[in-house]
């Protein structure tokens, strides 16, 4: 297809909709070179804009898809393919069917119907073995492209009308016959389907990255050798394929090629990540197992098999000269806590200091009581740092006193908000630093901490997000993981259950017997929907401060609700984000002895709330909730040998997939699983922003992708520690790193 007619049949479709007369054929600039010379000069880097065709409007169009290069068009996947590998012949078409069709235009008509000022543009069609007719709405300039005598091909969808059997609106290529085979980019074979945003269709889309991937030469970040071993094709091919394949397999085997070189890149990224960690001094903490097993014996439980495994395998690297970097992995009531105290007592009882980070008030407040009474017999010295509270033991101290004694030693283990990494909290002798639920942790917050000392703490982070051990090693390649799947003992399976509207009663009567037998209940409820729209206006942009607001207003009305309405005996109280700090610790505090029966909270409560008397989780309005929130919630409870409700409050009765898998599975590992394959591993562990391209994120439960491309990686580096030899794939680590420092 030569230059002048691709434009004529794509080009003006989608100029035509200025408003210009577009009845007028458009005047077609004649480049001075041929195209096949443009496309020659082509190459990776070029920036979107130098391409034919893409006018102002567009390019800004484009970035909102985040192609701004060729590479970047380029590695715009497909979401499908239109299969219109067969060419049909017009006497076997049949209503319904969707198909392709190759003919000679006898006769083009173009007329306009008034009433409604439609333009309806008509072609017959011929082949050997019959006539169709094709017709198009409102698309006038086709007039200008299509004309009797041409050969064309058309895709799309066959109707019968009150005048026989017709193609509405197909999707049109002229052929042209200069060529012995015909090169189809938008009707024959499997045609690609792109994501697509506003202007910016799949036609267009097809029309820039088809001519490029016909000329453009790419070059391979990987080997030959190396792609070779693993049966993979190379780059070029890999494009062309995933673009245009042949058979829907070849589409795949190009889509496995590109997600490896993605998570070779995050593989790549973990590894050189761990060497440079690996370089840095950290101060051994000898372990001495006598001690622990003192320790372990003064708890009031036996801890479980994996609960001890992690506390080994975490003892065990913080006897190395360099510095840890763990994660705990534990579904919600595992045990995690105990197991990083008593890792913080050894390295207290060695000398050193230990920082204990929690990512709200109230779970620092939490913690500050649970490791000072598990280390209370040792004389441990324990200092909660909070925007609110700056106490060591039982002392309360000014800011500036305490930040003082810290600096020079005299708190042994240091637990606090995000206050704790503020510059001007200085230590003495820190050794390890503890963050417990880490994903509420940006990156940055974690790296502020390493970079404080001169030698480099040890760092174990916790998290009850459950994820798959081999998602993790892409994700977090960098850390060693340790995991608790073993629930204590004393638990009993939680019963969830789903309230219709008609058994609120019943469940209202349910919750008052188990407050009379002397459990406690937490009821949780969604924040009340703003306005989206105000009068006739804008759309109201929400604010943070609105979200709270809103979660506020929830609260004190289902408070109001309760206590004034349905418990009136009872004891109930509300927690929520407009309480000041120390409203909020004598609420928790209460809810702990016992004061009160039932607390009202916003979603503040999800995280880390541990009151083993707690035997009910009342969920309003539970389909609005996310399921991992959801099992977060039920969490709070169940947490001791008393049987444990989380009752879900809907406003229909009627169950989603999420209440039902909630219902079903009580393993947060098992839930996601589910809810990754609902929503994809990107949703559910919110590591969109990781920098790792949708494709990698796609390929997360390859599990045997990931262990090769980790595998060869890990050859690779060895085999050039500097990464001089694959200048290419060093190139694309740099670029993914300016990524992942911009967020
Ligand atoms: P999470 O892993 O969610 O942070 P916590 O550390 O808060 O869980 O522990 C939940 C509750 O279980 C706490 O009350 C804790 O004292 C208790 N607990 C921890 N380990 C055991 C065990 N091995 N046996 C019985 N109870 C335990
Ligand atoms: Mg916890």
């Amino acid at each position: 297809m030569d230059r002048a007619s691709a434009c004529g049949a794509e080009g003006c479709a989608f100029e035509s909709r200025r408003g210009r007369n577009i009845l007028k054929p458009r005047r077609l600039s004649i480049p001075s070179f041929k195209w096949y010379e443009i496309y020659a000069m082509i190459s990776l880097a070029t920036p979107i804009q130098e391409l034919k065709n893409v006018g102002p409007r567009n390019i800004s169009k484009l970035k909102k898809l985040g192609i701004q290069t060729v590479r970047e068009l380029l590695w715009h996947f497909p979401a499908r393919y239109e299969d219109y590998r067969d060419i049909s012949t017009i006497d076997s078409v049949e209503p319904g069917q969707k198909v392709n069709i190759v003919g000679n235009i006898i006769k083009m008509a173009i007329r306009q119907i008034f009433p409604r000022r439609m333009i309806i543009v008509s072609a017959i069609v011929e082949d050997d073995t019959g006539r169709i007719t094709a017709v198009w709405f409102n698309q006038p300039y086709i007039a200008n492209t299509l004309k009797e005598g041409v050969r064309v091909s058309l895709a799309g969808k066959v109707t019968l009308t009150k005048k026989g059997l017709q193609l509405s609106s197909p999707t049109y290529e002229k052929i042209n016959t200069q060529y012995f085979e015909p090169q189809l980019k938008h009707t024959g074979g499997l045609i690609p389907v792109y994501p697509e945003t506003e202007g910016i269709t799949s036609k267009y889309l097809r029309f820039l990255i088809k001519p490029i991937i016909d000329k453009i030469n790419i070059p391979d970040m990987l080997p030959g050798t190396v792609s070779d071993k693993l049966g993979f094709p190379d780059v070029s091919w890999a494009i062309k394929n995933i673009h245009y394949p042949s058979t829907l397999s070849d589409a795949e085997k190009a889509r496995e090629r590109l997600a490896f070189d993605d998570l070779l890149l995050f593989q790549f990224k973990a590894l050189l990540e761990r060497r440079k960690i690996n370089q840095y001094k950290s101060i051994p903490v000898p372990l001495e197992a006598e001690l622990i097993k003192e320790y372990i014996s003064k708890l009031p439980f036996e801890l479980t098999g994996d609960q001890k495994i992690a506390i080994y395998e975490i003892l065990k690297d913080l006897e190395k000269s360099y510095p840890m970097n763990r994660l705990l992995e534990g579904d919600v009531g595992s045990g995690k806590t105990v197991v990083a105290a008593i890792c913080a007592l050894e390295t207290v009882h060695r000398g050193y200091q230990a920082v204990f980070m929690a990512p709200t008030e109230v779970l620092a407040n939490q913690h500050f009581r649970t490791i000072r009474n598990l280390t209370y017999p040792f004389g441990t010295s324990v200092a909660l740092l909070t925007s609110n509270s700056s106490r060591i033991n039982d002392d309360i101290y000014k800011k500036p006193a305490l930040k003082k004694l810290i600096s020079e030693g005299k708190a042994d283990i240091v637990i606090g908000t995000h206050a704790v990494i503020q510059k001007d909290v200085k230590f003495n002798k820190l050794a390890l630093v503890i963050i417990d639920e880490q994903h509420r942790f940006g990156i940055n917050q974690r790296k502020a901490l390493v970079r404080r000392t001169e030698s480099v703490p040890h760092l174990l982070s916790m998290t009850a997000t459950p994820i798959p051990r081999s998602l993790a090693l892409t994700i977090y390649g960098d850390l060693d993981i340790s995991i608790i799947k073993e629930k204590p003992k004393n638990r009993r399976k939680i019963i969830t259950r789903i309230i219709s509207p008609e058994e609120r009663e019943e469940a209202y009567n349910f919750i008052s017997s188990q407050v009379k037998n002397g459990r406690q209940v937490f009821v949780v409820c969604p924040r009340i929907e703003l306005a989206k729209k105000e009068e006739g206006g804008e759309p109201k942009k929400q604010t943070k401060m609105d979200s709270i607001w809103a979660e506020v207003k929830a609260v004190q009305e289902e408070h109001k609700k309760l206590s004034g309405e349905i418990f009136p005996g009872l004891r109930v109280a509300m927690l929520h984000g407009k309480l000041k700090p120390k409203e909020k610790q004598e609420i928790m505090a209460d809810f702990k002895n016992e004061k009160i029966d039932i607390l009202v909270a916003t979603s503040v409560i999800e995280v880390g709330v541990d009151i083993p008397n707690a035997s009910i989780m009342m969920i309003e309005s539970a389909e609005r909730f996310g399921l991992a929130q959801l099992h977060q919630f039920r969490g709070r409870v169940g947490r001791a040998e008393h049987q444990s409700y989380c009752l879900l409050f809907t406003s229909s009765g009627m169950s989603n997939t999420r209440l039902k898998a909630l219902i079903k599975h009580d393993d947060g590992f098992r839930l996601a699983e589910q809810d990754m394959a609902t929503r994809g591993p990107g949703e559910f562990f919110g590591i969109k922003q990781s920098g790792m391209a949708d494709l990698a994120m796609a390929s997360l439960a390859n599990v045997e992708l990931i262990k090769k491309a980790r595998a060869t990686a890990r050859a690779l580096l060895k085999d050039d520690p500097s990464i001089k030899k694959l200048p290419l794939l060093k190139e694309r680590l740099d670029q993914i790193q300016k990524l992942v420092h911009f967020e």
